[in-house]
């Protein structure tokens, strides 16, 4: 087989080649049982094992202690805005910062629920380039909740460090740096966190809640949304996403074994990401050509929108990378410019071969 081209989508985005050929191999016949994943019943032995390994090697990974739930729900980040009010916010009120596109949405979404309050705007004071100190964080000592974006996919805005020393429950969309370094998860009463950016295909939506939220949530949620009920049920009060929970699962597996030198599967992976975008921001740095405008101190490690300084080469651009094997960079419509995504799924050599051809095309215009 040819070499695959790198691939810098935002999600659905690239997953891990070995996790593509252990399914392709297992597609028609799951381990002798004779039936694809797709096909068996969510009920039965065999998905069973599928998705209680999932949730063991998911708990590993990330530390997740007893005291958390582990959801897979389906709806995506966006159906998770309507349904952590609905859970956690007990119609009350709650908190929310906005440093990017989507946490601008989160909070407009909750508004139909309960009575929120922005603690931070970052797009009225500094257009999304930046995260405010959390010096100049006022929540209300009263709100349910404090939401965060972690990583913001579109703005290439990441909290590098944790808003953790607020008293209130924090709650995070990790829909893009899920499982890209280690997370404190005992410092979130809740983590969600759409699969499509870092975990596998488009479907399934992860939940991680701590115990102790569960049970207060409004009357008029629909119960395949309440986290009550979906624990008690063992994410099957309604058939989950099963092939996207399978392909998550092998994720997982390929996570573990990237280990190394004494390093976690996390510690490495996220070791790698690091070099990866220091590798990618140093050759925007370097470039009268090509420019990030994110503060150096909350650039994303997974999502690096640049521009070029002259907007008419950006067809020529995006057509020679496409030439050259390196697809889907051009940037969200909102914002113009390129993008490049680079989740644990991107090798180090994909960066490598976007900056030598960002270097040659700088060199050639
Ligand atoms: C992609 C993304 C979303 C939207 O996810 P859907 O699965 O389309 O609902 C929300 N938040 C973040 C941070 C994302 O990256």
């Amino acid at each position: 087989m040819s070499a695959r081209p790198y691939n810098f989508s935002a999600g659905p985005a690239a997953i891990p080649e070995e996790v593509l050929q252990q399914a392709a191999a297992e597609m028609l016949d799951w381990q002798g049982s004779g039936m694809s994943v797709m096909e068996m019943s969510h009920r039965g032995p065999q998905f069973g094992r599928i998705i209680a390994q999932a949730e063991a090697d998911l708990r590993e990974l990330l530390g997740i202690s007893a005291e958390y739930h582990v959801l897979f729900m389906q709806g995506g980040a966006l159906a998770e805005n309507a349904i952590v009010p609905l859970n956690l916010s007990r119609g009350a009120k709650a908190d929310y910062v906005v440093t990017g596109s989507w946490s601008q949405k989160s909070q407009l979404e909750a508004r139909k629920y309960c009575d929120v309050q922005l603690v931070i705007n970052a797009h009225e004071t500094v257009n999304y380039s930046t995260i405010p100190a959390f010096s100049q964080w006022k929540p209300r000592a009263e709100a349910q909740y404090l939401h965060y974006c972690a990583n913001e996919t579109i703005d290439g805005v990441e909290f590098h460090d944790l808003p953790s020393q607020f008293s209130l429950p924090l709650v995070a969309d990790m829909s893009s740096s899920i499982l890209s370094r280690p997370i404190d998860v005992g410092a979130h009463a809740c983590i969600y966190a759409g699969a499509q950016k870092n975990i596998g295909p488009a479907g399934l939506t992860l939940v991680i809640v701590h115990r102790e939220m569960l049970g207060h949530a409004l009357p008029v949620c629909p119960s395949a949304f309440d986290y009550s009920v979906v624990a008690k049920n063992n994410s099957m009060y309604n058939t989950p996403p099963t092939y996207a929970i399978y392909i998550a699962g092998l994720v997982f597996r390929w996570l573990k074994r990237q280990a190394e030198e004494g390093l976690t599967g996390i510690a490495a992976i996220a070791e790698r990401n690091r070099k990866k975008a220091d590798l990618l921001y140093r050759c925007i740095d370097e470039s009268a050509l090509f420019a990030n405008r994110v503060n150096p101190a909350c650039r994303s490690r997974m999502n690096v929108p640049f521009f070029l300084r002259d907007e008419r080469l950006n067809e020529p651009f995006l057509q020679g990378a496409v030439e050259r094997g390196l697809l889907q960079l051009k940037g969200h419509k909102s914002v113009g410019g390129m993008r490049a995504s680079i989740y644990n799924a991107m090798p180090l050599s994909g960066v490598q071969a976007l900056v030598a051809y960002m270097r040659e095309f700088e060199r050639s215009h």
